[in-house]
């Protein structure tokens, strides 16, 4: 490989929803640009996933939202079940509102933007092996290209988009970085998309995708059932990680034979995959290195969803290492702005919903099928926790719950506590701390708030 360019300002680790993002927007500003992804060129955006995006990211982002043969279809909201399925809550806001995309096209759609703004170098077939540390600076990667030539490249920054098993982030050096991801804080998720004849088998609810809480049948995650056209759905599941062996049968059983009802059918695609489900690393970058996406856990941990996430991030990150080429610091006090960005917006949301799963994981059918028909929580209350995190409710409001509440009022008192939680978290991230702060402060009192909710003993 002769001819291959060596040194770049920006290596971009990954071509997912995230890395084309993060390399679009620097290479539109003029920063030499490198992308690298393990897939070949034509496999890109191929990802096991349950396929839904939010419309907003496309109105923040200014791009095109999906159309044409990257569209399945348009979502007006969700619906979201409790186990008997006795009563469904309805959320329908612009934040809900959405797309189901076809991930392959969309994912091409993504890189091929993302290569017209003028990345400077695409490798495809190209494994990303290692950081390169000098003087405590990521300066560069090694890399195996599919020959098994493997090679260094040289970048003053390397933004990580390869995912949640990504080998970089076990690489990093800082200890903010959290280089390993606990098995709580992820889930195993098995889906199908699966096509039957038109008129064989209604689609429920097409223009929503319907989530199931299910401890029994979905442990520790949700089914979901999205729509893709009148003849396909989108169905899996997401369990604890434990469940690994038995992932696929708890598909089988609680989700396929439940929801496919002519023999009919036919499998387009199915496989497996995690998702994390917490809140960001305690920082998401090093000196001359940032993290995005599911590689940084910038994943909404109550739904899993991290399309939306990881764009954003890609977005901020870009912003972030422009500033830092013109400045020439590619320091982790200047790329701390890029933590700030995140920890302020989306780390607020998500630490919020964090401590929300926590106890949702830990909640039994009865409690779920309790505190959702008795509106415990309402459709207004439930988009306003999973669009910002926050949830402020007004005296009158938590009277009639408490009067609501009344034959559970241990799963009342406790929903409030978090409520009270939930809140505080998301102020604490907004305060999130600028470098030059006391972020040791910061993070144990984040340390706090966690353990407060922990020792929760659930309705
Ligand atoms: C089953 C399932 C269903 C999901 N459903 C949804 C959903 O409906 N909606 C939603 O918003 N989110 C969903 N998610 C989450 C979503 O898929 C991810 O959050 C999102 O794709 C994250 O994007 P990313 O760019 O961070 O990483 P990825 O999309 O995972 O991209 C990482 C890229 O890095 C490349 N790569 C990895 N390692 C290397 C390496 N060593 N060298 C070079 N390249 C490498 C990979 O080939 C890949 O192209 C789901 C996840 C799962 C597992």
């Amino acid at each position: 490989m002769e001819n291959l360019k060596k040194s770049f300002d920006v290596i971009v680790v990954g071509a997912g929803t995230g890395g084309t993002t993060a390399a679009r927007f620097a290479a539109k500003k003029g920063l030499d640009v490198c992308l690298i992804d393990r897939k070949e060129k034509s496999h890109i955006g191929d990802k096991i996933c349950g396929d839904a995006v939010g419309a907003e990211i496309f109105d923040i982002l200014k791009i095109n939202p999906p159309q044409g043969e990257e569209l399945s279809c348009h979502i007006k909201g969700a619906k979201l079940y409790p186990p008997n399925m006795k009563k469904c809550l309805t959320l329908i806001d612009p934040k809900q509102a959405g797309y189901i995309v076809n991930r392959l096209e969309f994912g091409q759609r993504l890189l091929n933007e993302a290569l017209d703004a003028g990345v400077a170098q695409f490798l495809d077939n190209t494994m990303v092996l290692d950081l390169i540390y000098k003087e405590k600076f990521v300066s560069g990667l090694k890399v195996r290209l599919s020959n098994g030539e493997k090679f260094d490249l040289n970048a003053k920054l390397v933004i990580d988009g390869s995912g949640f098993n990504t080998p970089l982030r076990k690489k990093a050096k800082n200890p903010l970085i959290e280089n390993e991801i606990s098995k709580t804080d992820a889930i195993l998720c098995y889906r199908e998309i699966v096509r039957f004849p038109k008129g064989d088998q209604e689609v429920m609810d097409p223009e929503y995708i319907s989530i199931i809480l299910d401890k029994e049948k979905a442990p520790g995650g949700y089914i979901w059932y999205f729509p893709k056209n009148e003849t396909s759905l989108n169905i899996g599941l997401g369990v604890f990680m434990d469940y690994g062996g038995k992932v696929k049968e708890f598909y089988q059983n609680n989700v396929f034979k439940e929801f496919i009802k002519t023999p009919n059918y036919e499998i387009l695609s199915s496989g497996g995959g995690v998702a994390p489900i917490r809140r960001p690393l305690w920082s998401c970058a090093d000196n001359g290195f940032m993290l995005i996406g599911d590689a940084a856990c910038h994943v909404n941990p109550l739904h899993g969803g991290g399309i939306d996430p990881s764009m954003r991030a890609g977005f901020y990150a870009a912003n972030t290492a422009v500033q830092a080429i013109e400045q020439a610091d590619f320091s982790l006090q200047k790329l701390w702005d890029f933590n700030y960005e995140i920890m302020t917006s989306i780390g607020a949301e998500f630490a919020a919903l964090d401590l929300l799963r926590r106890v949702l994981q830990r909640l039994s059918n009865d409690s779920l099928n309790f505190g959702l028909e008795k509106d415990l929580l309402s459709s207004e209350e439930i988009l306003q926790v999973s669009s910002t995190g926050s949830l402020d409710l007004s005296l009158l409001s938590m009277a009639t719950k408490a009067i609501k509440g009344i034959a559970n009022p241990k799963l009342m008192l406790d929903l409030n506590y978090l409520r009270i939680k939930m809140n505080e978290i998301i102020k604490h991230y907004k305060n999130f701390p600028r470098y030059n702060e006391d972020f040791e402060v910061w993070k144990n009192k984040t340390i706090d708030i966690y353990e407060k909710v922990e020792k929760m003993s659930y309705g």
